[in-house]
């Protein structure tokens, strides 16, 4: 925490000029039933204008047969040829990895237009726990919020409670907060959004 100043700051992380958001549902005929209340939260969190607008593309070229998941990072290179100059999040249920990784719960252009998310490792039934959409829906946004703060510049945060808070596994996620630390709400603040 940094020491207060006369101003109070404000409450919450409003880029001057508006972001301007497409959350990208790829694979699927329809948006997730979760997607407009993501795009709720993301709104509140980032500011601007955030929409729901499912990809061209799917996810067929994008899947390994060796590993049986799909590569995230050549994911991530379709969604960003996309035209326009908007961010771009884009979202998957099934199973992500990276070349190094065994698993990605997502990935982003470091400073970048775009981030990847999956919603696959965020479900308890795959740990063989009862399903629990609640908890479900809290992984995915802390998750969204985590990787559009990577693409906005925001690199991991020591603060266990902050959401840029790095987590491998989906126990970290559940321990660290849905909100930006007061240093990373100042540090996105410096980030020209266009
Ligand atoms: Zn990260
Ligand atoms: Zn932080």
């Amino acid at each position: 925490m940094g020491s207060r100043s006369d101003i109070a700051p404000p409450p919450r992380a409003r880029p001057e000029r508006g972001l301007r958001l497409w959350i990208v549902p790829i694979g699927l005929k329809q948006a997730l039933p979760w997607t407009e209340a993501l795009a709720a939260q993301l709104r509140s969190v980032f500011g601007g204008e955030v929409i729901v607008a499912p990809a061209p593309f799917g996810l067929e070229a994008s899947f390994d047969p060796q590993r049986g998941q799909y590569n995230a990072l050549e994911l991530l290179e379709r969604l960003l040829a996309l035209p326009g100059s908007q961010r771009l999040l884009g979202i998957v249920e099934v199973d992500l990895f990276i070349p190094m990784l065994t698993y990605v719960f997502g990935q982003a252009q470091l400073n970048g237009r775009g981030a990847i998310l999956s919603s696959y490792r965020l479900d308890n039934t795959i740990y063989g726990l009862a399903r629990d959409d609640r908890l479900r829906a809290a992984r995915i946004a802390k998750e969204a919020i985590h990787e559009l703060g990577h693409a906005l510049g925001l690199v991991h945060c020591r603060d266990p409670d902050c959401v840029m808070h790095s987590s491998l596994y989906v126990e970290e996620i559940d321990l660290k907060s849905a909100a930006l630390c007061a240093c990373c709400r100042r540090r996105l603040r410096e980030v020209p959004t266009e």
